[in-house]
């Protein structure tokens, strides 16, 4: 049988990606804010931070539950259901979002199955 490496779906990614640009954007407002905190509250790069901030939250909330696409079949599969943990091999045993920990090893779980052809893939 041959050892294939598991389709990635990139849920985790998305995590990354808002992570990747909230610090480019706090850079941002550091290097080109001004050096002065009187200053620096009147600054446009100051106001922007609040909307920012609002926005990642957002975001951060919604790619939790936009639903993954199963590489295999291409139907669609909840991020929120009664995953099984790659790393103990336990149930969670009421539904959960698949960016959580897993309720009995802490660990978040890299490896999802599909609930509609039970195959893997990679988070
Ligand atoms: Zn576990
Ligand atoms: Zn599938």
């Amino acid at each position: 049988m041959e050892d294939k490496p598991l389709p990635n779906v990139f849920f985790h990614f998305r995590f990354k990606f808002l992570a990747v640009t909230a610090i480019a954007f706090l850079f941002y407002i550091i290097l080109t804010g001004a050096s002065e905190i009187e200053k620096f509250a009147d600054s446009p790069q100051f106001k922007l931070m609040g909307p920012f901030f609002i926005f990642s939250g957002i975001l951060f909330l919604l790619f939790r539950k936009v639903p993954i696409k199963c590489p295999h079949c291409h139907k669609i599969v909840s991020t929120k259901k009664d995953w099984t943990c790659p790393n103990c091999g336990k149930s969670q045993g009421k539904e959960r979002i698949l960016a959580d920990k897993c309720l009995h090893c802490r660990q978040v779980p890299d490896i999802a199955s599909c609930t509609h052809c039970k195959k893997e893939f990679r988070l």
